[in-house]
């Protein structure tokens, strides 16, 4: 087994190909040498370009091409080291893959970082030179928007190269797309916890009310569910409240409510020792990344008869909305896609039960059935 990760994609990998040697350390990887740390994470590739004129440092991993093009956003970050950077850009990617694989997409695992103070007002020469990097890889890799990267910089970006996606005017907020494919994932968590995929009458507290839990919330509303929510920032606390007649309780109250699902769409790492106790529902099933703050986490989970929805699986709605882009984009189809969301966690919990593993490896297990099945196809007639 590879050594856990994490990333802001996925939760913590298991080994991708399982016969993978056991490895050491990402740290120690990256201390090793870099062809170390791409033999840790089993990448293809990773590309480094320095520009100059302009400053720019940017590395490029692209994971596994097995489904196509490797596609992940840019992420723009002071990080305190090379090493940092490359090993973030590492665990990203190949967080990616995975996502991409049970989303059922055509797309494999990359991504890109630049290192640098992302407050920059030199943004036009430092996102052309990395579009110019992006080219040079002939399509293996496509981009879009990350933490410190903007619309407007992809559009510098798509100066120098077609190989990105989230332009101004496409397809634009991923949210409620991604909201959709959550509503439709805790539906299905729904069906094999009490039999119906029915939502009204259940409770559902909700833990932010931004982008996505807004309109999670309105979906759940509209079906019957009854709301407990919660945010750090009352105006977005006080929209819910109005909108969808929903109760309002204090950020450190939520994880201890009397309700049927826990639906996470804030930060990552809630679930962890000290909430996990508190818990009082059966399902947790909500947006934010890398939910679990370890994977143990995910086995207390299944221990205690909670169904956990693996938080790559049920928010992979934002990276279909990206993906619909490539293919000329409408809300129909970006949304009748994430509604797939809802058959792929039914599968999860298939093979969870199958194997008596719990749901977060599972879904591991599911992508890299996906990728090894294509692989085999791709060599049929070369
Ligand atoms: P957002 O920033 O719009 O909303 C997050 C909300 O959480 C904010 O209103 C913030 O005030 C609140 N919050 C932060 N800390 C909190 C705390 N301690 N307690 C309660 N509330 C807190 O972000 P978003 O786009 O809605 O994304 C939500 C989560 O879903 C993130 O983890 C994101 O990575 C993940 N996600 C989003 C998308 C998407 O399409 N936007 C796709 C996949 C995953």
């Amino acid at each position: 087994m590879r050594a856990p990760v994490k990333s802001s994609a996925s939760s913590s990998r298991a080994a991708f190909p399982a016969a993978s040697p056991p490895a050491p350390a990402p740290e120690r990887a990256a201390a090793a040498g870099v062809f170390a740390a791409l033999a840790e994470y089993t990448h293809e590739q990773v590309s480094i370009f320095y520009e100059a004129s302009s400053g720019y440092r940017g590395i490029i991993a692209i994971h596994d091409t097995t489904l196509g093009p490797a596609l992940g956003g840019t992420r723009f970050w002071n990080y305190p080291s090379d090493e940092d950077a490359l090993i973030d850009a590492l665990r990203l990617s190949r967080g990616m893959t995975y996502k991409a694989a049970v989303a059922g997409l055509n797309l494999g695992g990359g991504k890109s970082v630049i290192l640098g103070d992302n407050r920059t007002s030199r943004r036009e020469a430092i996102f052309r030179a990395h579009g110019r990097h992006i080219e040079s890889l002939g399509g293996r890799y496509i981009t879009a928007e990350d933490v410190g990267t903007s619309t407007q910089d992809m559009e510098f970006i798509r100066v120098e190269t077609q190989h990105v996606t989230g332009l101004l005017g496409k397809s634009g907020d991923p949210s409620p797309v991604t909201a959709y494919g959550v509503y439709r994932g805790i539906k299905a968590c729904a069906k094999l916890r009490w039999g119906s995929d029915s939502l009204t009458g259940k409770t559902v507290t909700v833990q932010g009310c931004g982008h996505v839990g807004y309109f999670l919330c309105k979906l759940l509303f509209e079906e019957g569910a009854r709301l407990i929510v919660t945010d750090i920032d009352p105006q977005r606390v006080k929209s819910v409240v109005q909108d969808f007649r929903a109760t309002a309780v204090k950020p450190e109250e939520i994880y201890g409510q009397a309700a049927d699902i826990f639906a996470p769409c804030a930060m990552g790492a809630i679930v962890n020792d000290d909430t996990i106790p508190q818990l009082k529902v059966r399902i947790v099933a909500g947006a934010a990344n890398n939910q679990l703050a370890e994977e143990r986490h995910g086995d207390v989970l299944a221990a205690r008869d909670i169904l956990y929805a693996p938080d790559y699986v049920i928010n992979g709605g934002g990276l279909i909305n990206v993906n619909a882009e490539l293919h000329g984009w409408s809300l129909e189809r970006a949304r009748n896609k994430a509604g797939e969301i809802y058959d792929t966690i039914l599968r999860v919990f298939e093979i969870a039960n199958e194997e008596g593993i719990p749901s977060y490896q599972a879904a591991d297990r599911l992508a890299e059935q996906r990728i090894a099945a294509i692989a085999k196809v791709k060599k049929s007639f070369v």
